[in-house]
């Protein structure tokens, strides 16, 4: 099974899918790949407390979205990483 090309495939869709911007396809896609496989759920799972959180810091302190940039970038590339080494 190719796992990893999926993986890879939902990572990169899963922006859009917080947006609420993908097909009503795509979602059922990414639902059930998030569905059978953890590491992507609590990938997504953190993505969106994470924009939660943003959302409030926003809010109340006006952080730069420049600090959210660096969060998601460093989050990205550490799951990114860790989805194409596969499991150790
Ligand atoms: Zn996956």
């Amino acid at each position: 099974m190719n796992d990893h090309r999926r993986c890879q495939e939902t990572v990169a869709k899963l922006q859009t899918f917080l947006d609420r911007e993908l097909s009503t396809d795509e979602v059922g896609v990414v639902r059930f790949h998030l569905d059978n496989c953890p590491p992507c759920e609590h990938l997504f799972r953190f993505e969106d407390h994470l924009r939660r959180l943003v959302k409030i810091r926003a809010c109340t302190e006006n952080a730069p979205s420049s600090l959210r940039e660096q969060i998601l970038a460093r989050v990205r590339t550490s799951d990114l990483n860790r989805l194409t080494e596969g499991p150790r």
